[in-house]
């Protein structure tokens, strides 16, 4: 009989609820898909690939590209499909069995979900009740842990919350091995910890294209850290692991920079819309720096809000089941038209008296 290995019977894996709704903002995409001319360029390109080949595997002028990109040298980019896999890399290089890994609950779930995979013992610190970062469970959680990486999000996901710099810095002073910032959202922030990557820094930094890009389709991602540490990666991550189709997609994306730092800023507009209208509601709304917001609705269940958006045909993530955060929900920015559907249905719904609960009593 076979059996999975004893310490993966507990894991649950990745789910996000997928609904047949007309108003997707469940999942952190960019609502709009890349402009026509990247799309034409790439199909122009791929018309000389040379499919019975092997890509590339250094995939070296799509790491200069994004090199480029950053001002640093091609040799501190490591790229994978998609930053899952970038941090899935790490993971087996750095984490492992025997190896300690940290969190600061609540943040992606992935981070604590790869680690497990590769074997490693997840140690999760709690962030303050309004979900920043308490630097005394910081020092704690190192002391007692001294973990082999420590993860930290910013812009975090689900909470939207933006990490200050000064935090980031203390960390990276402080931490006993790698520190790890996730910047699958930075672009949507007023900050990046780009500029506190260095050769002699235990740092690295992951991004997508996921998001700003519009190629979540893709599965594209990377980060910038020493060049030693990504000369390890390079060991651990399969041989012709980016193919090449995706290795073009990526390399062309960036040319349209200017494009996207202008639906960057529109995003930025709206999702201040989104948090302004839903607090002069009788929600709770956390402040964000990524293209999402988390709220709580004060007097409704999270999950009858969440169900009547469903009703109405607007899929956001309900996170009110999880741990740490009890009734919220979390959207993802959509089309100045989607969003304007979102917050109607959301002032319907928040129009109807709450239902009472099981004591009899409205919450
Ligand atoms: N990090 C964070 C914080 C994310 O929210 C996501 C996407 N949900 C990822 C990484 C993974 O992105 P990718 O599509 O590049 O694997």
């Amino acid at each position: 009989m076979i059996s999975v290995r004893p310490d993966l019977r507990a894991l649950e894996g990745y789910h996000s609820a997928q609904v047949d709704v007309r108003i997707r903002l469940n999942t952190n995409e960019s609502p709009e898909p890349p402009p026509a001319a990247f799309r034409d360029a790439v199909a122009a390109e791929m018309s000389r690939v040379q499919w019975h080949r092997y890509p590339d595997r250094s995939a070296a002028e799509l790491r200069a590209a994004i090199a480029d990109s950053h001002d640093v040298d091609p040799s501190m980019v490591f790229v994978a499909n998609g930053s899952n896999e970038v941090l899935q890399t790490v993971l087996l290089a750095y984490a492992g069995p025997g190896r300690t890994v940290a969190t600061f609950e609540p943040t992606y779930q992935m981070h604590a979900q790869i680690a497990r995979v590769t074997g490693a013992t997840v140690v999760e610190g709690e962030r303050a009740a309004d979900f920043t970062l308490d630097p005394g469970e910081v020092d704690r959680v190192l002391a007692t842990a001294r973990p082999h990486v420590v993860f930290l999000t910013s812009p975090n996901n689900p909470t939207g919350l933006v990490e200050p710099a000064e935090r980031v810095r203390q960390l990276i002073a402080s931490a006993p091995g790698l520190v790890v910032v996730d910047e699958a959202y930075a672009q949507f922030a007023d900050w990046t910890a780009l500029d506190l990557v260095g050769e002699d820094v235990p740092l690295v930094v992951t991004r997508t294209f996921s998001k700003t890009w519009s190629m979540a389709g893709a599965r594209l991602g990377y980060l910038v850290g020493p060049a030693a540490l990504v000369a390890e990666l390079d060991k651990v991550v399969l041989p012709y692991h980016l193919d090449a189709v995706k290795q073009i997609a990526g390399r062309l994306a960036l040319r349209y920079s200017d494009e996207m730092d202008a639906r960057v800023k529109q995003i930025v507009a709206e999702r201040e819309r989104i948090s302004t209208e839903l607090a002069s509601l009788d929600i709770e709304v956390f402040p964000s720096g990524a293209n999402f917001v988390l709220f709580r609705p004060r007097h409704h269940a999270g999950r009858a809000i969440w169900q009547g958006l469903v009703d109405r045909s607007v899929l956001v993530r309900d996170c009110s089941g999880w741990p740490r955060l009890a009734d919220c929900l979390r959207v993802t920015v959509g089309t100045s038209g989607e969003n304007t559907e979102f917050l109607d249905a959301m002032r319907a719904l928040l129009a109807a008296p709450p239902p009472p609960d099981q004591n009899g009593t409205s919450r």
